[in-house]
C-alpha cells in the first residue's frame, strides 16, 4: 500500500525527524517536495501553495492507482504503532476514512486513507477547485463530502488522533493532550508554526512513552480540565457507521452571513443616533475599514458568502468602497447595505461600482421631501439623496416616489405630498431587479 505525502522546505524537518523516523509499517512511501518557500504558517501564501500542490498530488495518485487504496499523511505526524492493518479494515465498505479532527465530527485532511475510484476522484477534483478559491482544503472537503451522497466516508478510530481530536482547541492555549488507549499515530494539528508543532510533538511523545500510571494521571487531569467533551463521546462518534451531518461543535460556529462595519464615522448629526452623539466613538472608536483588512477578512473566513456593510456609520465615506465592492464581486461574496446609508457623499464613480459589482440591496433613509424638512432630523444633510435619485439612479426614482406617495396616502389620506414627508421616517430598499434595470439602461 502506498503512503503519500507532500512537504515544503519549512516542513522538511518533520519529514526527517518525526514522520520517517517513527514510521512502523512497510508502506511504499511516496513523498513529493513542494516548491513553496516560507515559514509554512497556516493560511500564509506558501502554506496555501503547498495545500494546492497537495490536492494535485492526491488527484494524480488516485488516477495512477485506480482501484487500489492508499494513505495520505501530512508530515507533522508521529507514529507510535503499526497503522496499516487497522486502516485496511476501516476502509472495508468505504471510499475514504479520515482521522477525526475535532469533537464536532469534522474530518481531517491531514491523515486519511482513500480508495482510488470515480467517487473519490470527483470529490478531490471538487476540493481542488474550492481550494483554489478558499485557500485551504479541509473546510471545503468537509462541506463536499457531506454534500456528495455517493461518497462512503468514515472515521479512523481514536487511536489515530491529533491535538484537536479530543479538545477542538488550539495548542498551546489548550495544554493537555488526551492519550487514547493503544495510540498508533499522533498528528500535530490545531497549532500554528514549525516551533509550536515541534513543541507539541515533543510533548505528545513524552506523555505517550510514559508508563501506564503516568498516562492515566495525564488523562485524569485532561478530564478535569475539559469536562463535557469526554473521550467516550469521541469513541462513540468514531464507532458510528456514518460521519456526522452537521458542524454542531460549539467551538466551530462558521456563519455564512456576517455584518462588517465599513465605517463608524458619519458626516450627519441625526439627534438620536449614538454615532452623532459620540457614544460609538467612545465605545468602539471612529474609523474606516481599509481594503487590505477587508481582503484579509475574506481570506481568513472563506465560508462567509454574505456581508452586511452598514451599522454605525456612513458606508459611502469609505474611500476604498469601490475596491471593496470589486474584490467581493470577484470572490463571489454578496454585499448588502441594508442597515442604512444616507448617500450624502456618494460619488458618481462609487454609484457606478454599486451597480457594476452587483451590490445586492441598499436601504436609504429619507426624512423629508424638502431640504428644510429633511435637515430637521438629518442635520448637516443636504438632500443629495434626492439628487442621486433624480439624476444618477433612475431606477430608484420610481421606488422612492411610490413609497413616498403610499406613505402620504396612509398618513393623511391625500393632499400635499411635500407636507406629508414631515417627520416620517421613509425607507426604501433598492433591490437587484432595479439595479439590473439601471444596468440595462431602462428608465421606467
Ligand atoms: S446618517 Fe445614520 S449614522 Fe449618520 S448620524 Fe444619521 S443615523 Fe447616524
Amino acid at each position: 500500500m502506498k503512503l503519500v505525502g507532500v512537504y515544503s522546505s519549512s516542513h522538511e524537518t518533520f519529514k526527517d525527524e518525526w514522520f520517517l523516523r517513527t514510521l512502523k509499517d512497510d508502506y511504499e512511501v511516496c513523498l513529493y517536495p513542494s516548491e513553496a518557500r516560507g515559514h509554512g504558517n497556516y493560511m500564509e501564501a506558501d502554506w496555501q501553495q503547498a495545500v494546492r500542490f497537495k490536492s494535485a498530488k492526491i488527484i494524480e495518485t488516485i488516477q495512477k492507482n485506480w482501484g487500489e487504496v492508499f494513505v495520505y499523511s501530512d508530515m507533522d505526524v508521529l507514529f507510535v504503532g503499526p497503522t496499516k492493518t487497522t486502516i485496511q479494515s476501516c476502509l472495508n465498505g468505504k471510499d475514504i476514512v479520515c482521522q477525526l479532527d475535532d469533537p464536532g465530527g469534522n474530518l481531517c485532511t491531514g491523515f486519511f486513507a482513500v480508495r482510488a475510484n470515480d467517487v473519490t476522484l470527483k470529490l478531490w477534483q471538487q476540493v481542488q477547485r474550492a481550494t483554489a478559491c478558499e485557500g485551504r482544503d479541509q473546510i471545503a472537503f468537509n462541506r463536499l463530502v457531506r454534500a456528495m451522497k455517493e461518497v462512503r466516508a468514515g472515521y479512523l478510530p481514536p487511536s489515530f488522533f491529533g491535538m484537536g481530536t479530543f479538545t477542538g482547541r488550539q495548542f498551546p492555549e489548550a495544554s493537555r493532550i488526551y492519550i487514547p488507549a493503544n495510540p498508533v499515530m499522533f498528528h500535530a494539528n490545531f497549532t500554528i508554526g514549525v516551533e509550536q508543532k515541534t513543541a507539541l510533538l515533543d510533548r505528545a511523545q513524552r506523555i505517550i512513552t510514559r508508563h501506564r500510571p503516568g498516562r492515566v494521571a495525564n488523562n485524569l487531569f485532561f478530564r478535569l480540565r475539559h469536562g463535557m467533551i469526554t473521550p467516550e463521546v469521541i469513541k462513540t462518534l468514531t464507532r458510528g457507521d456514518r460521519i456526522t451531518q452537521h458542524y454542531d461543535c460549539n467551538a466551530f460556529v462558521r456563519p455564512s452571513s456576517v455584518a462588517l462595519d465599513l465605517s463608524t464615522a458619519c458626516q450627519l448629526k441625526c439627534p438620536s443616533c449614538p454615532t452623532a452623539t459620540g457614544v460609538i466613538a467612545k465605545s468602539i472608536g471612529t474609523g474606516i475599514l481599509p481594503l487590505a483588512n477587508f481582503e484579509k477578512f475574506l481570506q481568513e473566513h472563506p465560508w462567509v458568502s454574505d456581508i452586511e456593510l452598514s451599522n454605525w456609520g456612513e458606508v459611502f465615506l469609505n474611500k476604498d468602497l469601490e475596491s471593496i465592492l470589486r474584490h467581493a464581486h470577484e470572490r463571489h461574496v454578496a454585499l448588502r447595505i441594508d442597515n442604512g446609508a444616507n448617500l450624502d457623499r456618494a460619488s458618481d464613480r462609487v454609484l457606478e461600482a454599486v451597480v457594476k459589482y452587483n451590490l445586492r440591496s441598499l436601504t436609504c433613509s429619507i426624512d423629508g421631501a424638502s431640504q428644510e424638512v429633511y435637515s430637521i432630523y438629518r442635520v448637516n444633510g443636504n438632500q443629495r439623496l434626492q439628487k442621486a435619485v433624480s439624476q444618477r439612479i433612475p431606477g430608484l426614482t420610481l421606488a422612492v416616489c411610490r413609497l413616498w406617495s403610499q406613505r402620504t396616502r396612509d398618513r393623511e389620506g391625500s393632499g400635499d405630498g411635500r407636507r406629508a414627508g414631515d417627520g416620517v421616517l421613509c425607507k426604501t430598499v433598492l433591490g437587484r431587479p432595479l439595479w439590473r434595470n439601471f444596468l440595462a439602461g431602462k428608465r421606467s
